[in-house]
């Protein structure tokens, strides 16, 4: 039997397991490693914990996890706990579904100022991540600016202007959930460098916006092209525009917060004194290829958190190609090499929904199946004894039932979990 060894448990990583298994009729045996001792990336750390129907998805792959000849080895940090070279010893195909977890930086002046954070620190921060739970963003402020026009600055524009009575039925973890209660924040200004018509904000997220108990939505229609240059949009992008200028009709009615869409402008430098106060921004207008091009014109936000959504990169690994500029393994249609594949956001870059990351499993898995022959290689067992004789406490489907079910008991009522963000807490449930 060929033995496989899949490194993430995210959308890419289940997915890629699934088609190995329908397209071998189960003829091969499947290692799915994962650095944390609970399973799904960024379905449990990334999407967000308001939009559970969405986590769902989650119910996809624990079929999978499930199967016998699918193994899930947690707690296990590739590069550190065990080499690329020595898993490629093993196993007779290995493929890399790490995502890229982490953030772009912000290189601007000031950026290191407390109260800068990135957005992947941010969401980990309320979706329970062990890396981040002690985040503690200044959210004792009248603002805070969201830099990016994608759905994670709307994810997080969202999050900071909700009620604790909009967050029933979320499994946001009890840190955030009481530290957003007791939040300052009366105005979150969603910063882009181009218009309306460039943003990458889904309609149905967007839309929520609008429907906010305490915070409504705000644009200026000045920032806004004809309303017949809509016509030319493909249909969700135009969508989405229909719902920023109905955002113009709304009234506060009461409501205490508003979100500010900040259309062509351009972050030029954070200033405070040991933490951010304010944001000076450039105003910008598009060029005739649509890039943003600065106007010497700038004006300032008085803001004391800055989270930045301006996209994520794959961390390298030793002994694997890696492009810099696009912050992902170099790779040939998810060809590494030497028996080295990568899926996922390790192989397109941090673009593109959960589903996207199916085909894109599916097609690895057939390249996969096609190069790489049965080796007689140790496959689980050698890294069983590998990692047994370094001492790395692996986690096993099974412990992360257990995990999870000690999540499902503890939660506040009304959530579906509370997560657990202290890893030895979670292995102590294991043992
Ligand atoms: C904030 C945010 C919100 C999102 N919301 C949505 C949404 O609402 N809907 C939607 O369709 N898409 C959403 N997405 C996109 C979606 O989450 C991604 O498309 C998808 O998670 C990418 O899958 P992946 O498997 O490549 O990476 P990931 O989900 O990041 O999984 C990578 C896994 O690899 C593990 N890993 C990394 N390095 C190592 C290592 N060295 N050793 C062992 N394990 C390792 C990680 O622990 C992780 O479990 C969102 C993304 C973000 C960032």
């Amino acid at each position: 039997m060929r033995k496989v060894a899949i490194i993430g448990s995210g959308p890419a990583g289940y997915y890629s397991a699934e088609a190995l298994q329908k397209q071998s009729g189960d003829a091969v045996a499947i290692d799915v490693i994962d650095r944390m001792p609970v399973p799904y990336g960024l379905i449990r750390f990334g999407v967000a914990p308001d939009h559970q129907s969405i986590k769902a998805v989650y119910k996809r792959y624990e079929k999978v996890a499930l199967s016998e000849n699918v193994r899930f080895v947690g707690n296990v940090l590739v590069g550190r706990d065990v080499a690329m070279a020595e898993l490629l010893d093993l196993y007779d195909a290995v493929i890399l579904a790490t995502g890229a977890p982490e953030d772009r930086p912000l290189d601007l002046p000031g950026s290191g100022l407390a109260g800068v954070v990135g957005s992947a620190a941010f969401v980990g921060w309320y979706n329970g991540h062990p890396d981040f739970a002690a985040l503690d963003p200044p959210l004792d402020v009248a603002a805070a600016a969201v830099i990016g026009n994608g759905n994670v600055a709307l994810d997080v524009a969202r999050i900071l202007s909700k009620t604790p009575a909009e967050f029933a039925g979320s499994d946001i973890v009890g840190h955030a959930f009481e530290a957003l209660g007791r939040s300052a924040i009366r105005t979150v200004h969603v910063l882009g460098r181009r218009g309306p018509h460039q943003i990458a904000m889904t309609p149905k997220e967007l839309g929520e916006l609008g429907h906010l108990e305490d915070a409504v939505p705000k644009v200026d229609l000045a920032d806004f092209p004809a309303e017949a240059d809509d016509s030319a949009l493909e249909p969700g992008l135009r969508k989405s525009v229909t719902h920023l200028r109905d955002f113009a009709g709304l009234e506060p009615g009461g409501r205490r917060k508003t979100i500010v869409f900040d259309f062509f402008a351009r972050p030029v430098r954070i200033e405070g004194d040991g933490k951010v106060e304010r944001l000076t921004v450039e105003r910008t207008r598009l060029d005739e290829r649509k890039a943003a091009i600065g106007t010497g014109e700038t004006y300032e936000i008085d803001c004391g958190l800055v989270v930045t959504c301006i996209g994520y990169r794959t961390p390298p690994i030793d002994g694997v190609p890696y492009e810099a500029d696009l912050g992902r393994f170099t790779n040939d249609e998810g060809v590494i090499g030497g028996g080295l594949y990568c899926v996922g956001w390790a192989r397109r870059g941090p673009t593109g929904t959960i589903g996207t990351n199916r085909p894109d499993g599916y097609e690895v898995a057939e390249k996969v199946l096609a190069e790489a022959a049965d080796g007689g290689k140790a496959g689980g067992t050698g890294l069983d004894r590998l990692l047994g004789a370094r001492g790395v406490d692996v986690v096993t489907f099974g412990d992360w039932q257990r995990i999870e079910a000690a999540e499902t008991a503890r939660a506040r009522e009304g959530s579906p979990r509370e997560k657990f963000i202290d890893i030895a807490e979670m292995l102590g449930i294991c043992r």
